[in-house]
């Protein structure tokens, strides 16, 4: 069984990334989840894969969106090398594009439940720009609008407008 090693960035902001190992008999659907809970994305949400061209989906999306293949494929049948890379978006409403790249592949580990994160970025925390003069709270929350890092609790406050909020991402 072979293990392969997939460093996912957010395409936007590469400082952030993820390095999944996932067996080669596993499922692009079981990337797809794992991609969603190391990054925290809110589920339910739809997801796609584009890999040399061609696009899979989960195949409940089948009927709300096209595409090539189903996402219930194992990881091997994709016949990628390393350094292939692939492009995947979670949430067709917020399009949160990733860039999923095969950096390694290696023999599996004794005792390790896959998929698996085995590496992260460094986190650094951005703090509630409200709360600032008075103390360090992690923001959670940027305004698309007046371009603010908040806290929950700052957040639900309007100011002069309802924040327009997306989730901020470590
Ligand atoms: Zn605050
Ligand atoms: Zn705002």
């Amino acid at each position: 069984m072979k293990i392969y090693c997939f460093k996912v960035c957010l395409k936007y902001r590469k400082g952030i990334w993820r390095v999944i190992e996932i067996k080669d008999s596993q499922t692009l659907k079981d990337l797809d989840n794992a991609v969603q809970g190391v990054f925290e994305h809110e589920y339910g949400h739809l997801s796609e894969f584009t890999i040399k061209g061609l696009t899979y989906c989960p195949s409940k999306a089948m009927g709300m969106t096209d595409f090539d293949h189903s996402t219930d494929v194992e990881i091997k049948s994709l016949n990628l090398d390393v350094g292939c890379q692939m492009k995947y978006v979670y949430d067709f409403g917020d399009y949160i594009e990733h860039i999923v790249e095969l950096i390694d592949t290696k023999e599996e580990g004794d005792n390790k439940k896959y998929p698996r994160v085995a590496e992260k970025n460094k986190t650094r925390y951005r703090y509630c720009q409200k709360c600032k003069p008075k103390k360090k709270v992690v923001a959670t929350w940027r305004c698309y609008e007046c371009k603010q890092n908040l806290c929950d609790d700052c957040c639900e406050k309007d100011d002069d407008h309802s924040h327009m909020i997306g989730e901020i991402i470590y």
